[in-house]
């Protein structure tokens, strides 16, 4: 067996020092060099215990051998089987806790590369044309609300069975997340839009400005003769602190923060009239990936200094690594086990401050973190002009509050079975509009399931394709 490299390839990316002033993807790729070299890193496991990791259970073993071959036609013919979305995944999935952590190097070395790999595939063979002839299913009609991920894998694995399917999508475009939440620089839009037009070219019908649960109804849908419905809605309904300033101006969510600069062009104010009001110091509270990319976000769209304030210490931070250390490259400050009290006004309604407490940890709470506890008298303000909650989301009411027998949880999660049928007949559901928010592959993976499942309960009802 010829000798293993024991690290894996790295990425080139841009210059911390200029990307943190531009919109432009931060990491570029492999070359075909660099992919080349680290494919051959893969041993071609017997039992591939990766392709176990991944929620859609992408060929993995088989695409880097296509690729050791030289075949990155057919490697990515290879993942479009399972994954729809290769190029968007490749990019934004975290992989180190999915199909890397469990490839057979990592027990020694560093796991094979294969988000950057996946990557690798889909750009080449995008950038060489991907040439889908369109299909036209003549199957049964179903419907999907919602076009983010969960969705658009709905909407995809439908068509591919042969049902006409219609997805409802309540803004003016699709991907969900991908378009309004993930910056350009992580994720180009581009890039989104070329594999969504590789799911209209199975087949899909997509209707944008359409709100489900408003006009129309999922029951009207039923009525109309969608045999079933999926709903793939996520959950787009910001929580907030409910501290004293939430009000003033200075404050976003990071949903309309992100909203307004991915998809209203607001870091092209003023040649496009969407401004954000970004001062020259700015606080984002939470540690997730949605507060990283909105503190990058903020330098990127003028902040002089842009922080993040977390009440835990690092090892609780829910990004993904990779983007923690991207945002330290790029010049984030981080104030870790720093707790929120109160945002203050400048006496116009605008924010001057923000009050916080240092926090030190305490016992493990019932979520296994450590619970941060207040250190007494350690109050003190932090000088910020603008704050950015990024504290998590919930799913939105609109369609579950509009279908009447639809079991929800208290938190607001829609409930369904592992396959994602819910209370209602007829109706399935799947992505964070059901876990509450969690990712892109898990959101996919739902998304499949519960278009197997509409698969095999309309075949029992001799309503399926070809039944
Ligand atoms: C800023 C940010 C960064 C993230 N970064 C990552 C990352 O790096 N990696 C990762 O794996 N995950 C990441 N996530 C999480 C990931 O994006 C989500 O888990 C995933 O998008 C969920 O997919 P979904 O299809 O369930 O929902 P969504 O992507 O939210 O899509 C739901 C869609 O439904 C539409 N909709 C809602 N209600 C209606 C209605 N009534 N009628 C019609 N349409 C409706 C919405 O407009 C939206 O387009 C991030 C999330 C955010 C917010
Ligand atoms: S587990 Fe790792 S080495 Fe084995 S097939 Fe998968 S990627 Fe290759």
């Amino acid at each position: 067996m010829p000798k293993i490299r024991p690290e894996r390839l790295t990425m080139p990316v841009q210059d911390p020092k200029e990307r943190r002033r531009n919109f432009r993807e931060v990491a570029l790729g492999f070359t075909p060099e660099l992919a080349r070299e680290e494919a051959e890193r893969c041993i071609q496991c017997k039992n591939p215990f990766c392709e176990d990791g991944c929620p859609v259970h992408v060929p993995i073993r088989e695409f880097i051998d296509l690729l050791q071959r030289d075949d990155p036609q057919g490697a990515l013919a290879a993942i479009l089987r399972t994954n729809a979305l290769p190029a968007v995944c490749g990019r934004v999935c975290p992989q180190e806790d999915q199909c890397e952590k469990l490839c057979v190097l990592a027990k020694r070395y560093q796991p094979v590369a294969i988000g950057r790999l996946e990557r690798y595939v889909a750009d080449l063979a995008r950038d060489a044309g991907r040439a889908v002839a369109p299909r036209r299913p003549r199957g049964p009609r179903v419907a999907v609300v919602g076009g983010g991920p969960a969705g658009l894998t709905a909407a995809g694995t439908l068509a591919g069975f042969g049902y006409r399917v219609t997805l409802f999508e309540a803004l003016h475009t699709v991907g969900g997340v991908l378009m309004y939440g993930i910056p350009e620089f992580r994720l180009p839009k581009d890039i989104v839009r070329a594999e969504v037009e590789g799911i209209q070219a199975l087949g899909v019908e997509i209707r944008t400005d359409a709100v489900v649960g408003q006009s129309p109804t999922v029951d009207e849908l039923l009525e109309e003769g969608y045999e079933a419905v999926f709903l793939g809605t996520g959950a787009g309904l910001p929580r907030f602190l409910h501290i004293p300033g939430e009000n003033l101006d200075g404050v976003y969510s990071a949903n309309e923060f992100l909203t307004r600069v991915n998809l209203m062009g607001a870091w092209r104010f003023p040649e496009w009239d969407t401004p954000v009001r970004v001062g020259r110091r700015v606080a984002v509270i939470g540690a997730g990936n949605t507060a990283m990319d909105a503190v990058r976000t903020a330098l990127r769209v003028g902040a002089e200094e842009a922080m993040i304030v977390y009440r835990r210490s690092p090892a609780e931070m829910t990004a993904r690594h990779e983007e923690y250390e991207h945002a330290v490259e790029e010049g984030v400050q981080f104030r870790f086990l720093t707790n929120p009290q109160r945002i203050l006004d400048d006496g116009e309604g605008r924010v001057r401050g923000l009050e916080v407490l240092t926090m030190e940890l305490g016992e493990p709470d019932r979520s296994g973190r450590c619970r941060p506890v207040p250190v007494a008298g350690s109050e003190h303000v932090l000088a910020v002009d603008t704050v950015i909650l990024a504290l998590g989301t919930s799913p939105n009411p609109v369609v579950s509050r509009s279908l009447e027998g639809l079991e929800v949880a208290e938190w607001g999660g829609i409930r369904t079975d592992e396959h994602g049928a819910t209370s209602r007949l007829r109706v399935y559901a799947g992505g964070d509009a059901v876990t509450g928010a969690a990712t892109v592959i898990l959101a996919m993976g739902a998304g499949k399931r519960a278009a197997q499942a509409i698969h095999r309960d309309l075949a029992q009802r001799g309503e399926a394709v070809g039944g």
